[in-house]
């Protein structure tokens, strides 16, 4: 046994795992690009301030769930358990007078957070996520709901419910709010330890409890739409009726707050069935207040967050393969010494013309060399040796169909990129998962 291990609730990817997350990263990120969305790269420790503010001070994560500690300088530090508030602040530090609304961008890469580990909930997990900033219309996040269905689509994940619901404006907002108070103060004796204190701190949160006895009260609670001012109504409605011309099947659960302070508007999630329970796989919504509240400029923004190891389990359990069409690979084998170098003259050559190749760095047998690669997944091979360099030709075998071809040892790599070019589907990075 190793001395060291690994953390709870943390994972480590090996190969050839780790290849699946990189597909379907891949296919996340350029369905993204596709829609006009550029990736940021932010840190993963802040100011724990940062999320105190933004998440909000009585949110699960800030209560009970963030990794926050002290660094040398004994500044409180945290890392970071969602990605909008630092995408936010590097937005709002980064700003110019020449950026350019909307500011469509994307992020990929790890969250933390304390929780109970479970299917589908880690400590360390990543989040593929987009924001849009500088666009206070609704189309907006209808833009956003269609990229979101657009990934499912493609990863052709089954049964994904998309549940919507408008939470209203700054104006109206606090109706529903002082609604949810009295009702829930009305029943307080009912209500676990934890919501007794949410009622007193911010009774939204009741609605967070995964306490069955209290879930049970939420049938009578008051609903969202029934408070929210004209505007916001009107607002919902156009969000429903451009679903529907995009086709895209919805519910509104008027139950959805969303477990972070900063929503306005319009929230959202995407839901699955997985293992008899419900897991959300998206969440998201408006938070036009954010950047003010935090003491940036008025920003009206919109986003969300996938969680992608809840899609990584998902497509595994359905066995989905999602197929990119990688360039052919060519494993250049060496039966000598002078093709040894030979075959380091090829492979530098097929590699500066874009072909991916590789050769033994081991000092193996022939037999070995033929064996890692196959068991590697080569698509060609070409095999060197005394008689290759006598009648300077090299034969290249595929290595599905069996079938060989013969080049002249001169012009071959110049040969080989033009036969995969005329004869082979090389077109790299072409996502697919049909
Ligand atoms: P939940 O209600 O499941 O705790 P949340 O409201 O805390 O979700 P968000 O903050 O909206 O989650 O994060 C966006 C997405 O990130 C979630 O929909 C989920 O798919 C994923 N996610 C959240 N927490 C975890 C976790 N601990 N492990 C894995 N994925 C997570
Ligand atoms: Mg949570």
């Amino acid at each position: 046994m190793f001395l060291v291990d690994r953390l709870r609730g943390m994972q480590d990817v090996l190969p050839p795992e780790s290849d699946f997350y990189s597909k379907i990263e891949l296919l996340m990120r350029s369905c993204a690009e596709f829609y006009g969305f550029s990736l940021i790269r932010t840190p993963v420790l802040e100011f724990t301030e940062l999320f105190n503010r933004s998440a909000g001070d009585s949110s699960d994560i800030v209560q009970k769930e963030m990794y926050t500690f002290n660094d040398k300088s004994g500044r409180s530090v945290t890392l970071r358990p969602e990605f909008t508030a630092g995408v936010l602040r590097a937005i709002v530090n980064g700003l110019s007078g020449s950026v350019v609304y909307p500011l469509k961008i994307m992020y990929f890469g790890p969250c933390y957070r304390y929780e109970r580990p479970q299917t589908g909930r880690y400590r360390e997990f990543y989040q593929f996520g987009v924001e849009i900033f500088g666009a206070p219309s609704v189309l907006a996040d209808l833009e956003l709901i269609c990229l979101a269905n657009d990934i499912f689509n493609k990863l052709e994940l089954k049964n994904v419910n998309l549940e919507i619901n408008a939470i209203g404006c700054a104006s109206c907002r606090q109706n529903y709010l002082d609604a949810v108070k009295n009702f829930f103060a009305s029943i307080k004796d009912d209500l676990c330890e934890t919501c007794k204190l949410r009622l007193s701190t911010n009774p939204l949160r009741i609605f967070d409890c995964k306490n069955l006895e209290c879930k049970k009260l939420f049938d009578n609670a008051p609903h969202t739409v029934d408070f929210i001012c004209n505007n916001c109504l009107s607002e919902f409605e156009n969000l429903k009726r451009f679903l529907e011309i995009n086709k895209i099947r919805y519910i509104v659960n008027t139950r959805i707050v969303r477990g972070l302070d900063y929503y306005t508007k319009f929230v959202f999630e995407f839901v699955v069935n997985f293992d008899g329970s419900d897991l959300t796989i998206c969440g998201g919504g408006r938070y036009d207040n954010l950047s003010a509240s935090l003491g940036g400029p008025d920003l009206p923004a919109t986003g969300f967050g996938i969680g992608f190891e809840r899609i990584v389990k998902l497509l595994q359990k359905t066995n989905n393969s999602i197929k990119i069409n990688k360039k052919n690979k060519v494993y250049i084998v060496y039966m000598c010494e002078n093709a040894k170098f030979v075959a380091v003259d090829i492979v530098s050559k097929l590699r500066s013309l874009g072909i991916q190749c590789d050769f033994d760095v081991v000092g193996r047998s022939v037999k070995s060399q033929m064996k890692y690669a196959n068991k590697i997944g080569y698509d060609f091979v070409a095999v060197i040796g005394e008689n290759e360099l006598k009648k300077n030709n090299i034969n290249l075998k595929n290595m599905s169909s069996g079938t060989e071809i013969s080049f002249n040892l001169n012009n071959f790599h110049s040969d080989v990129y033009n036969y995969f070019k005329k004869n082979c589907d090389n077109s790299g990075l072409d996502i697919s998962n049909s």
